[in-house]
């Protein structure tokens, strides 16, 4: 009692063109887990909560509820080995302050290319040319390593119930 339940993170509702919505919500706590929270419970919970004219209600609904985590602050590792380069969210590059992956995703493909063309110009299986993809991970870290850890920084925080109720006020 007395006890603040907010929780970091934000729903949404996207149009999808034909009528329908895909509405969501989402959380970044990492204490989320030893709490226990029921998420398909507080989605239904939020839902009911929402203007009964946009028409959220069970009845309405037509696909099924899925759920899975975004891979946050480079948490899929390694970006580079054996000719292989990740982009985006199979490399875990999903920002931790907002959920977005969008950008990265494209940035990095460009980086990812641009290791590749420098590859592919040093002569493929050489040495240089190894050292040409090694450095996409190197450039990764260079670029976004900071902001993704001051990111895991800003989550803990924000998971910090006492804080959270600062914030929001
Ligand atoms: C509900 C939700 C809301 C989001 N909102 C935002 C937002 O507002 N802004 C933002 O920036 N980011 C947002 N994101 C994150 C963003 O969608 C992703 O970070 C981004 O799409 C990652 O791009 P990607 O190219 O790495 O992967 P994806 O966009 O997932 O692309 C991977 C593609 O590979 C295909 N694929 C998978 N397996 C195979 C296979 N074996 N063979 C061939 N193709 C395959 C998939 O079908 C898919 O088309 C959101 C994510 C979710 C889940």
């Amino acid at each position: 009692m007395g006890k603040s339940n907010l929780l970091p993170g934000y729903g949404w509702v996207f149009a999808m063109g034909d009528g329908t919505c895909n509405v969501g919500l989402g959380t970044v706590s990492p204490s989320a887990k030893s709490q226990k929270i029921n998420y398909r419970d507080m989605f239904y919970r939020w839902l009911a909560n929402t203007p009964p004219e946009w028409g959220f209600s069970p009845e309405n609904q037509i696909g099924k509820l899925g759920s899975a985590a975004l891979p946050m602050a480079f948490n899929r590792q390694p970006a580079y080995a054996r000719g292989l380069l990740l982009v985006g969210d199979s490399g875990g590059m999903v920002s931790p302050f907002n959920g977005e992956g969008i950008p990265y995703a494209m940035e990095s493909a460009e980086m990812a290319a641009d290791a590749v063309s420098r590859a592919f110009f040093e002569g493929p299986g050489t040495r240089s040319a190894e050292k040409a993809l090694a450095g996409y991970p190197a450039r990764l870290k260079d670029e976004w390593g900071g902001y993704f850890r001051l990111g895991q920084i800003f989550v803990t925080l924000i998971s910090h119930p006492e804080v959270m109720s600062v914030c929001t006020k």
